[in-house]
């Protein structure tokens, strides 16, 4: 073997650094950046007030409604907003649309607890909601914290009213309540998935009666007062309501230094806004490059907002048609950057993880070439010249970015809607942001991966190749 210098054996390496080594002078880039994804978490606890909050900030940018058939130029912005819960956002490229979109797609649904259609009753004088958990929820954890609600309630006339409680200073707030230490011989037996369960998971709303002796359910009428009082809704009206429990505190930074934020839906609202900044950011494109925001992918991408539905598609080809391009030509040219959470490696759960292939928090845009579980089942996996395309177009923009798996193999395992714009016909990678205490209510993520992230959508969206 010939010698050789040191560095000349460093560069044969694949090294995983923290971006503090690597890119140091982003990382003041990265606190200011974040401070407007911080107000993006506080604005969009849920899918709605995430569209509802996208869309102003499409409005202010110049974004005009989508209308089928509308002229459209290069450098045009476009949008649409679909069922109120998911954002489309497009600016037009000066190729011809046959030479691919450039696609950035993240989910704004987030793990969460659902009222169910009949939720209200009264026990012992509390009044409770019950709820029914949303996505992968470790139930233990929902407990003994403050919760907010937040929802939309549709009434018997065909009016709505939004309801937001708990979020505003001396709101009251809600929680779900646990069996005192002293008395928990019995819990503490129990497994952890089953030391609280789906029925434990009921919402303490009140504690005071109405004043009618002669009336039952006093608490429960009390409730129902005040909520017609407030919003003009009865008990009907829960069964076409769509209210969601979430926690009740902010998005805080996290440590002496700064580095991190703790908040309630990073996942996926941290690939979300990153990528919805960047496409509005984006002016003048080579190829079109349209920014998704889907709901439903906690819960498997079913139903009319998730992208099994054909609606992000369908935007696609009404693009191509205005455009009068070949929709079918357009989907085979075109690029998805799938962006979801991942799990950054947690060194006090170091048995979840394998070093070598982890993705930790701190050391930039995470690559997933693959993700399923029990032997790859049920993945995307994106063809290696893929992956040569995108590390060689970060690489190109300084971008710091990290490749890996989700944790050891035979632990679990995860998927994302990356195989679902894949099966379309749309070359689709995964990336995202690593998170610690991925689902929880406070999860943590490092504020240099949401600029990486940012970084690596911005640069996806003005690529020329
Ligand atoms: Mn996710
Ligand atoms: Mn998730």
């Amino acid at each position: 073997m010939a010698n050789k210098t040191a560095n000349e054996w460093e560069a044969l390496l694949y090294k995983n650094e923290t971006v503090a080594d690597t890119a140091p002078d982003s990382l003041a880039a990265a606190q200011e950046f974040c401070e407007g994804y911080k107000r993006f978490l506080d604005n969009a606890k849920t899918e709605r007030e995430a569209a509802a909050y996208s869309e102003r900030l499409l409005l202010d940018a110049g974004y005009k409604p989508f209308e089928p058939g509308m002229a459209l130029r290069p450098g045009d912005k476009v949008y649409r907003i679909e069922h109120k819960k998911c954002v489309i956002a497009a600016t037009i490229g000066a190729k011809p649309m046959e030479e691919g979109f450039h696609l950035g797609i993240a989910h704004i649904d987030a793990p969460r607890l659902d009222l169910r259609p009949v939720p209200l009753y009264e026990d012992k004088d509390f009044g409770y909601f019950r709820t029914h958990y949303y996505g992968g929820v470790r139930k233990y954890q929902w407990v003994a914290i403050p919760l907010a609600l937040h929802g939309t309630v549709c009434r018997a006339d065909g009016t709505s009213v939004d309801i937001c409680i708990g979020e505003k200073p001396g709101d009251p707030v809600f929680c779900i309540t646990d069996l005192l230490p002293h008395l928990s011989a019995k819990q503490n037996e129990k497994k952890l998935p089953e030391g609280i369960t789906g029925e434990n998971l009921n919402v303490l709303i009140a504690s005071t009666p109405i004043a009618d002796k002669d009336l039952s359910d006093r608490v429960k009428l009390n409730v129902l007062g005040l909520l017609h009082q407030a919003y003009g809704i009865t008990e009907r009206d829960f069964t076409r309501a769509e209210i969601e429990v979430v926690p009740a505190f902010t998005a805080r930074d996290i440590g002496l230094d700064r580095a991190m934020i703790g908040a309630y839906g990073h996942d996926d609202r941290v690939d979300a806004s990153p990528a919805l900044m960047a496409e509005i950011n984006t002016k003048a494109p080579a190829h079109t490059t349209v920014c998704v925001l889907t709901d439903k992918e906690e819960v498997g991408s079913d139903g009319v907002t998730g992208m099994n539905s054909e609606y992000a598609y369908a935007f696609l080809k009404q693009l191509c048609a205005a455009a009068g391009a070949d929709e079918i030509a357009a989907f085979r040219a075109s690029k998805c950057l799938s962006a979801d959470v991942t799990a950054a490696y947690d060194p006090s759960y170091a048995d979840a993880f394998e070093p070598n292939n982890g993705t930790y928090a701190g050391r930039g845009i995470a690559i997933y070439k693959y993700t399923g579980s029990r032997g790859k089942n049920s993945t995307n996996d994106a063809p290696a010249e893929l992956v040569a395309y995108l590390t060689r177009l970060l690489d190109k923009n300084s971008v710091a970015w990290q490749i890996g798996e989700m944790g050891k193999i035979d632990l679990g395992g995860g998927g994302t809607i990356a195989k679902y714009v894949a099966n379309r016909g749309i070359n689709t990678i995964d990336v995202g942001v690593p998170v610690l205490s991925m689902h929880s209510p406070f999860e943590v993520v490092s504020k240099a991966d949401v600029y990486m992230a940012y970084l690596a959508f911005q640069a996806f969206c003005t690529d020329a190749e």
